[in-house]
């Protein structure tokens, strides 16, 4: 069974985004960006698959420009077999990724397609919905444990206080959630050999997809400044300023 993983290339977590002086986008230029965390969970769990000899193999596809190619090495590093770049410059939406993905489903047949639950740089958490809505095949979100019974999927989704377990028949749609796995910490040797697995680059363009936007953004602002906090002196007088902030 082929496991298909998609992966977005965002920027990186541990960076603290910033936001253009005209408010109109969130501002990336010379920005580190690396793998969706959530993409990253993605692979791992498609790479388990395939160590466990349920999965025979993994393919890594990302949408973007030519430097979403990072992302697919990080694939490849933690064990995808190859790896896909569907290059565009344009500005890409989910609907328009879930289009274009689903023409690798149909070309690639994969009994098994992760994504991530969202990516952390639109948070819009809505590809994997459509891909699965398009692709005709059952979805299972938000997952923290998957396990395949012959030609079904069982898959544990964290919902709100508990789990919610669901059977999909495959090929099937997983989203990944943090608690699903923990992915591997990557081995220099093991990157240096990525650079050496395929990567085959088709144009989004040459895809007969229409992948236009069909949302506007209109605005992006900075949270609000928190508040500096004051120092009280006992119980009595934190008692006493919640009073008056009415909080209790
Ligand atoms: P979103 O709906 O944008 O929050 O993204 C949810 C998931 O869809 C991500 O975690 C990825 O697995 C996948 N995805 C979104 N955009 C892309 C992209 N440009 N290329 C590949 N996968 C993507």
């Amino acid at each position: 069974m082929k496991v298909l993983v998609a992966v977005k290339h965002v920027v990186d977590y541990n960076i603290k985004p910033r936001v253009k002086p005209d408010g109109s986008d969130v501002d990336i230029a010379g920005v580190k960006l690396s793998i969706n965390p959530f993409d990253e969970i993605a692979v791992e769990e498609a790479v388990r698959l395939k160590e466990r000899g349920v999965a025979t193999e993994v393919i890594a596809v990302t949408i973007g420009k030519a430097n979403s190619q990072d992302s697919l090495r990080h694939a490849l590093a933690m064990g995808a077999d190859k790896a896909i770049l569907i290059e565009t410059e344009a500005e890409m939406q989910p609907l328009g990724v879930a289009k274009l993905l689903k023409s690798v489903v149909e070309r690639e047949q994969p009994g098994l397609i992760i994504l991530g639950k969202q990516a952390i740089d639109d948070d819009l958490g809505q590809t994997g919905q459509m891909l699965a809505a398009l692709v005709n095949v059952g979805q299972g979100t938000f997952a923290s444990i998957i396990d395949i019974k012959g030609d079904e999927i069982e898959v544990t989704r964290e919902i709100d206080g508990g789990t919610d377990v669901v059977a999909l028949k495959l090929p099937a749609v997983v989203t990944t959630d943090l608690r699903l796995n923990e992915p591997r910490f990557i081995k220099l040797p093991n990157l240096m050999m990525a650079k050496k697995k395929p990567v085959e680059t088709i144009k989004a363009d040459d895809l007969g997809v229409d992948f236009n936007p069909r949302l506007k953004q209109l605005k992006v602002a900075d949270p609000e400044p928190r508040k500096p906090g004051i120092k009280v002196a006992n119980v009595a007088e934190l008692v006493e300023k919640l009073r008056l902030a009415e909080v209790l």
